[in-house]
């Protein structure tokens, strides 16, 4: 007889491993099957976002950004750094340590909560029972009353450039350099390619991103991007827009190795460009592969995503699927969100999530952020609408701080007030849009934000202002007229 559980979860990303403690919280018997594993074979619990994402990215951001203040910053604050240098293999120990002390975290509250972790892979069988191959090639079967899937999502390759040992590589091998590269090319100016861009960018790299779409962050806020395109140059990325790849060669021998690049512009003029290191960012896909027999009853949607409904159910009742492998941003957080609110319905409760507030953050330096509607969906929506903007340069603690490029953006109504969209650029761009989307939750007006009281000098009184700017009464900037 197979074990049999309330609850398997197959996956343990921020997805699934969320899922699962929520599902243990609520008195269900749950287990969470993952097949990652570090090379001695030990199972590394966080899935893309703790190995080889989020924080991994975000560790490397912070080294990276620390040795550019001290280069460039510490001066104007009267600092002198003289022969400063960056280790870059201790920059990398940092990051892998960091990774482990989470990866326990999370062994760890698995345990605190009594989930039962499960090393292997799993595949869902009909019948709603679910096949466990161990890392022993060995397999074995337990049944449940509900499977989560959370599988995730993995580097989408493109032909023209084929992965390439440490030469051409994906956002993972982007995390391993073991030095500087001299010449660094970025394919993709998306969230990965700003974010590993700036990183390498900041260590000393001359990096040139190329990006097949005309319009920069086409996601996001436009105004927000132009200004961001703008410090990004300033940051000396160069960001050729329009720039499809079509082709790449391998030239040289041992560390010598380079790799030449050929791109299309928008003229369609083909050009070459030669670099020491490439990395291939141009999106993940979703992580299906093997995950489901075909009497299962799982079907895909024409993207090749698991197919949910809003509430993430599969065609096959009792069977759900949650964060990177269904429709939607391939964010940890709503991926989270997904898992908590599935624990949630098996236990019998009432839950949703609320898309339309999914924050999207850039962890460059400054931050870009944003969340709501962008003023290009406002207007395309037909909807009245009135804008407030404030720049850094305006705000006390940011010229304190240098830190004064950037400004803020509030999309509100134009009858109701109700804010329908907060944007940023700048320092703590992500901690001040959090804080539209909370207001947003609660379905504030551009005046609550105003009425509300913000601490002095704070980043956050950028909001305060452009808030105050919906209605034209910002105070430490002259208003537009309103007609
Ligand atoms: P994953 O994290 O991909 O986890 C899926 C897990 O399922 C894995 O552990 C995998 O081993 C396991 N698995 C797959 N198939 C099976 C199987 N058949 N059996 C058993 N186990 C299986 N998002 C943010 O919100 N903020 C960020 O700052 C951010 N930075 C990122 C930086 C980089 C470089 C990258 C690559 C991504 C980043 N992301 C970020 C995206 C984020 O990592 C993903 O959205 C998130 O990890 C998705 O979570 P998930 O749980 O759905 O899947
Ligand atoms: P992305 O979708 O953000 O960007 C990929 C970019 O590559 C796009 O701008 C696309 O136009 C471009 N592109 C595609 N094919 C191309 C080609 N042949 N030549 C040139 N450009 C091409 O994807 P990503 O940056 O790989 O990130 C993957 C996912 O990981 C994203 O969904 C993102 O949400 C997530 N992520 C999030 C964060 C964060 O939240 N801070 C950080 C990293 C990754």
């Amino acid at each position: 007889m197979s074990e049999k559980f309330d609850v398997v979860v197959i996956g343990a990303g921020p997805a699934g491993y969320v899922c699962a403690i929520r599902a243990a919280q609520l008195g269900l018997k749950t287990a969470c099957i993952d097949k990652w594993i570090d090379e001695k074979g030990k199972a590394k619990l966080g899935g893309t976002c703790l190995n080889v994402g989020c924080i991994p990215s975000k560790a490397l951001l912070d080294s990276s950004h620390k040795f550019h203040e001290a280069h460039e910053s510490f001066k104007t604050h009267g600092i002198a750094m003289d022969n400063l240098s960056i280790n870059v293999p201790a920059m990398i120990t940092r990051k892998d340590k960091v990774i482990t002390q989470m990866n326990m975290g999370i062994t760890g509250l698995f345990k605190a909560n009594g989930v039962t972790s499960l090393l292997g892979s799993g595949k869902v069988m009909a019948g709603k029972q679910v096949e466990v191959t161990g890392m022993d090639g060995k397999t074995s079967l337990i049944s449940a009353e509900h499977i989560v899937i959370a599988t995730g999502s993995l580097p989408i390759e493109i032909p023209p450039t084929p992965l390439h040992k440490d030469i051409i590589v994906d956002s993972t091998g982007a995390l391993e350099f073991q030095g500087v590269p001299k010449r660094l090319g970025v394919i993709g100016a998306g969230v990965i390619g700003l974010e590993l861009g700036s990183v390498w960018a900041r260590l000393g790299s001359e990096v040139v991103i190329l990006e097949a779409m005309d319009t920069f962050l086409v996601a996001a806020d436009q105004q927000i991007a132009k200004e961001s395109a703008k410090i990004f140059k300033k940051q000396k990325l160069d960001i050729r827009l329009g720039a499809r790849v079509v082709g790449s060669e391998l030239k040289g021998k041992g560390k010598s190795k380079e790799v030449c690049v050929r791109y299309a512009g928008s003229d369609g003029a083909e050009q070459t460009i030669t670099f020491d290191k490439l990395i291939v960012c141009v999106g993940r896909r979703p992580y299906t592969e093997n995950l489901f027999t075909a009497d299962a009853g799982i079907n895909l949607d024409e993207r090749g995503f698991i197919f949910v409904d809003d509430q993430c159910r599969t065609d096959v009742p009792g069977v759900y699927a949650i964060g990177d492998v269904v429709r939607g941003p391939m964010l940890a957080h709503k991926g989270s969100e997904e898992g908590v609110m599935v624990a949630e319905l098996i236990a019998g409760k009432t839950a949703q999530v609320n898309y339309e507030l999914v924050p999207s953050i850039i962890y460059t330096h400054p931050e870009v952020a944003w969340a709501g509607k962008t003023e290009e969906q406002v207007k395309a929506s037909g909807e009245e609408y009135k804008v407030g903007t404030f720049p850094f340069a305006a705000i006390g603690r940011a010229v304190a701080a240098s830190e004064s490029d950037g400004m803020v953006k509030v999309i509100a109504h134009k009858e109701t007030d109700r804010i329908l969209g907060v944007h940023a650029v700048g320092p703590c761009a992500a901690e001040l849009v959090q804080q539209g989307v909370i207001s947003m939750e609660f379905h504030a007006s551009a005046e609550d934000l105003a009425l509300t009281m913000f601490g002095h000098p704070t980043f956050g009184e950028a909001l305060h202002e452009a808030a105050l700017a919906v209605d034209g009464h910002a105070i430490h900037m002259p208003n537009r007229k309103r007609k």
